[in-house]
Parts: C-alpha cells; structure tokens; sequence
C-alpha cells in the first residue's frame, strides 16, 4: 500500500512538458488537436484506406522494430492479420524500456502519446484485434499520466469505444503496469505476467503473432516502432525510405549518454554515423578522444574508436559485430576503464536474470565471479585460463540460454576482451577507490 502510495503521489505532482517543434515523425502541426489528429486511423476506419494497403506500405517502407531486434513490421502486421481470421486478438505496445542507458521511448512517449497511440489503434484495426494495450514500465510514472490523459481525450471525442470514430468497431485500450522487472519487456514474459503468472520467458517459436496474450494471436510492437507508422501512411513508403543516409530508411531516435557533453535524447536519420551522433550531442567533455562505444544499449558490444564511421544502421552494425539494439548510445571517453564498464554490464544481467535457464543463471554468475576477482587483483588483463574460462561460458549461454538476455549478457565483455589495449592499459594498478563498479557484489 505504502508503494502503490508513492506511486500515485508521483503520478499526481510530476509534471511532463512535451517538446515545442514536432520531432520529424510527426506528420501533425505543433499544438493540434484530436481532430487533426489520427487521420490515418479514420481513414483506415472509413474505408478509404484497406488494412492490406496498410501492410502492404509497411512492407515497402522498410519499417523494422525499434526495440532493438529489427523485425520487419510490415511482415509482423501481415501475419497477425492472416492468424485466424475472425478470433479475438490483442495488440499490445511495449513500454517496458529498460536497457541500461535506453530513454528515448520515454522521451517519445512524453512528446508525441497521440502517434504511438494511432499506431496502436491502427495495428489494432489491421489485425483484427479489439482490445489494445500499453504494458508500461512501473518507474515511468509521469508518462502513464501523459498516455491516460489521451486515451481519455479519445475516448470522449469517439475515436475509441464501441463504436470508433463511427465506423461500428469497437477499439479500446487500456495501460498494464509492469510489476517492474528489466526481463519483463521480453514480450513473452511480458505475457505471462499479464497472464498473472510469474514473469519468464517462454520458449520461441511458437512467436506471440500466433499464441500470444491468453494463446490469441497478439501483435506486439515497441512504442518508437507504433510512433512511425502514422507519418508512413500519410507521406508514403518512399518519403519514409528517403529520409535516411545512404541506404538506410527512415529516422532513428537514440538516447545518448556516457562521456559526452549534451547526454539526451536525438532523432536522426537513420545510417547517420556514429561519429556525427557523438558530435550532435557535444562531443566528449574536455576534447578527449573516445576510447570505446556500445552503440546500442547494454546488449550490443563495444566499439572501438576505429568505428566512428560506421553507420549506424541494423545490417551495418551486426556486420561490424554489434547491434543497433534498442538505441542507446553509450560514449566512454578513452582512458575509461572498460574491463570494470563491461563487468558492470554483465552484473547488471546477472542480476536481472529469471533464474529460469541453467546457462544464464550461473553461466552469469561464474563468468561474473572470474571478471570481479581480476578486477580485485588489479591485474590488467585476464590469463589465459581466465580469457578461456570467459569465452566458453559465453559460447554456452550464447546458444542454450532461452532468451536475449542470456544469450548475449556475456558479448559486451568479450568485446572488451578484443579492445583491451585502451581501457586495461589505462587501468590505473592496483584498482583505485571509487571504480565505476558498484558495492553490490
Ligand atoms: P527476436 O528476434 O526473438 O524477436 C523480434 C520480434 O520479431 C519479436 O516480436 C518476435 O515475436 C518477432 N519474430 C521473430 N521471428 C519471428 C517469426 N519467425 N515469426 C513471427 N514473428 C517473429 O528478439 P527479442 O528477443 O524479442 O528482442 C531482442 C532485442 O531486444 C535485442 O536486440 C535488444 O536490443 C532488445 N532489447 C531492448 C530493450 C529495451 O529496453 N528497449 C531491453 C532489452 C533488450
Ligand atoms: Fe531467464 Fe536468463 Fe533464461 Fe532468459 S536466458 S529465460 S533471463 S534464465
């Protein structure tokens, strides 16, 4: 009682200020309304817009989903849609963001509620699906007020309800709070706890488009994914494809934080370079070189500054051996110590790990065990017993654990392992006070 307490006050006295100029995925003018709003949403509920025109644009645009494992959208809509024809379906938008150094959704969900909420709504109308739902980080607070104060606004103007903006569909939504816990925004822990069972991951295939919420079929998407569809529709597969660098579609939001001078939340063109990414956000404190990236959040390996080029792209980043992820670009300034950075990394898994799988359980906790006691020793580098003794752990956990977190909890450090020149060479001996790794051991 005494939490859900805190929570409400938090609710009642946070105030959100959503941003001045739309950000360039906002097909609506600053400061419109309702009524100029969702317009692809009752063109799609009139009939002048059909779902397969919807998913057929997808398809064409490019669109992959933003929360960091890139999966066509255009495909996942068409085969929600073509999942037995005339069951209850669910759609379900993921605002459990909670990668390490990922905030952008939380920016997003602030400046623009009414363009995840239409691509929601329109997943909704494609599919098949009547009920919606917004699965919401438990710490985002201020958000859930922005996202309950639209959906009130929508259902009072009549563009939700049983009867959506009059075309005789019934489209509601509604906000799931998450109990809190990083694992689960894994969109199948995140329905089992709507299920009201404990938050683990399931087995995949087989994939939530065919047994999601309750066993229905159930379209999941994340909320930047939701954001970018309205502007699609309404500018067009090739607008949208034309806005990125080189071969890249689209626009990209990144959080950007670690060793730079303006950390926040930037929304460039996709294929964008690292390098310009970094300057856009000031460039390292004090003109220092940067001495390794992980360009997309915890999970995607460290970069060294060899990379800067490098576009940041989903197919360019994995040919380089890391991800775009979910976003987040973390900047550590050269002489940081990225053996401690990569160990704090894969504590942080360790200790968000279910437990449920053997492999991650206490492949994280050993490999975490080996890390700490170099670190302790002062040693700069691991032998050749220790380096060997990670990379087995990390193939094991790599290809038996069951979900991502298991599966890639250990890369970020054996990509330090490869980049060791900068940060173990730097690594003051022994190990000063005040190491970025944190007391809970
Ligand atoms: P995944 O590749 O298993 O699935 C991606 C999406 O595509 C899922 O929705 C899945 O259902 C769908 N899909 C994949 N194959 C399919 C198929 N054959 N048929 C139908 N649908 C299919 O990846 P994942 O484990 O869901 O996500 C991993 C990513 O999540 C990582 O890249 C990581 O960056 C990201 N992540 C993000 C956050 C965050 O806070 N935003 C946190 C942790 C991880
Ligand atoms: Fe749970 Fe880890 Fe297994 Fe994922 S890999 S199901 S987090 S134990």
């Amino acid at each position: 009682a005494l939490v859900a307490a805190a929570r409400d006050e938090d609710l009642a006295e946070a105030t959100v200020t959503g941003r001045a100029e739309p950000w360039p995925n906002d097909p609506y003018p600053a400061g419109s309304d309702v009524s100029a709003r969702y317009a692809s949403l009752r063109a799609l509920l009139a009939g002048r817009m059909s779902a397969d025109s919807v998913v057929a644009t997808l398809e064409a645009s490019g669109l992959r989903g933003m929360g960091g494992a890139g999966f066509p959208t255009g495909k996942k809509w068409g085969l929600v849609a073509s999942a037995e024809p005339g069951s209850v379906k669910y759609a379900i938008c993921n605002a459990d963001e909670s990668e390490p150094g990922t905030f952008k959704d939380r920016q997003i969900l602030t400046d623009q509620p009414h363009l995840v909420i239409e691509g929601l709504l329109l997943g909704m109308a494609v599919t098949g699906a009547e009920q919606g739902w917004i699965f919401i980080r438990h710490e985002y607070g201020p958000e859930e007020r922005v996202l309950r104060a639209e959906i009130a606004v929508l259902r009072e103007a009549g563009v939700i309800g049983a009867n959506a903006c009059g075309s005789g569909r019934r489209l509601d939504l509604d906000i799931f709070v998450s109990p809190g816990g990083y694992i689960l925004g894994e969109e199948t822990a995140l329905l089992e706890c709507m299920e009201g069972h404990r938050g683990e991951p399931r087995n995949k295939p087989p994939f939530p488009g065919n047994y999601g919420l309750h066993g229905r079929p159930t379209l999941i998407n994340s909320v930047e994914t939701f954001a970018d569809v309205p502007v699609i529709l309404q500018r067009g597969a090739e607008w949208w494809a034309g806005q990125g660098e080189g071969d890249s579609v689209g626009w990209k939001f990144f959080a950007v934080s670690g060793h730079v001078e303006n950390p926040g939340v930037y929304c460039v063109p996709m294929g964008t370079t690292v390098r310009a990414l970094i300057d856009l956000a000031g460039g390292v404190p004090g003109g220092a070189r940067v001495g390794a990236v992980q360009p997309g959040g915890a999970s995607s390996n460290f970069i060294g500054p060899d990379k800067l080029d490098l576009a940041l792209d989903f197919g360019t980043l994995a040919e380089a051996g890391t991800m775009l992820g979910s976003g987040a670009l973390v900047v550590l300034a050269e002489g940081t110590d990225l053996l401690a950075a990569a160990t704090n990394v894969l504590r942080f898994f360790r200790n968000e790990s279910c437990g449920k799988c053997v492999p991650c359980r206490v492949g994280s906790t050993k490999a975490h065990e080996v890390l700490r006691g170099v670190l302790d020793s002062g040693s700069a580098t691991l032998d050749h017993q220790q380096k060997g003794r990670i990379l087995q752990l990390e193939e094991t956990m790599r290809k038996t654990s069951i979900c991502g977190l298991g599966q890639v909890a250990l890369g970020p450090v054996v990509s330090v392992l490869g980049l060791d020149k900068g940060g173990a060479a730097a690594r003051p001996q022994p190990r000063p006070e005040g190491s970025t790794e944190q007391p809970d051991r």
